[in-house]
């Protein structure tokens, strides 16, 4: 039987503890025990997810939070000179004869 420590997981951020096998957890020597509380797998995820949580946080206080969408490129459609739009259309389907 290996040795099963409690990976405590994450609430915050959908985590859930279980247990583990010790050489599946991280070195911590600042831990009292001197291994991380959760495993390693789970503690890149944990690590990952605080830093996107940081970041988002930084960039909502930042910027307004309807703001996410990258600004479209200039549609070459939409740049077509106007005077055309007047012409009649049509309904014979020989459109193509411009
Ligand atoms: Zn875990």
């Amino acid at each position: 039987m290996p040795d099963l420590r409690r990976c405590i997981g994450s609430a915050r951020f959908g985590i859930e503890a279980h247990e583990a096998p010790v050489e599946d957890f991280p070195v911590q020597p600042s831990q009292k025990d001197g291994l991380g509380r959760l495993c390693k797998t789970h503690w890149n995820q944990y690590t990952t997810a605080l830093r996107k949580a940081a970041a988002a946080a930084k960039a909502e206080a930042t910027t307004p939070a309807d703001d996410a969408t990258p600004p479209q490129p200039a549609d070459p459609k939409t740049q077509r000179p106007k005077g055309k739009a007047l012409e009649p259309v049509a309904e014979s389907g020989e459109a193509t004869a411009q």
